[in-house]
């Protein structure tokens, strides 16, 4: 499936985030359209229905990006999971082979 993203700013931690979320086809299939939307979910609030959540970047990481603030752009990469059975693990979104 080739997914189409945005950029949406999001307050996760105290800390403001610019988020580059999946943008929902209107045509797409109900189970599409879900697991996307939980997607967005997840980065957006820091929690999906499924009962994930994401955790706050450690010191490290928020050490790093205030070091990279100062340069013009702090980046903290995520790489969200949902629980097993979530629709936003559906192969359908993530091109995985069942
Ligand atoms: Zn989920």
């Amino acid at each position: 499936m080739n997914l189409r993203t945005e950029t949406v700013s999001t307050v996760l931690f105290g800390l403001g985030f610019n988020v580059v979320v999946p943008i929902i086809p209107d045509q797409a299939p109900q189970h599409v359209r879900e697991g996307l939307a939980r997607q967005r979910l997840l980065l957006l609030t820091g929690q999906c229905p499924c009962g994930v959540r994401l955790t706050g970047p450690n010191r490290a990481q928020r050490r790093q990006m205030a070091r990279d603030e100062h340069r013009g752009i702090g980046v903290w990469e995520v790489t969200p999971s949902h629980f097993a059975g979530c629709p936003a693990t559906h192969p359908d979104i993530t091109g995985e082979t069942p």
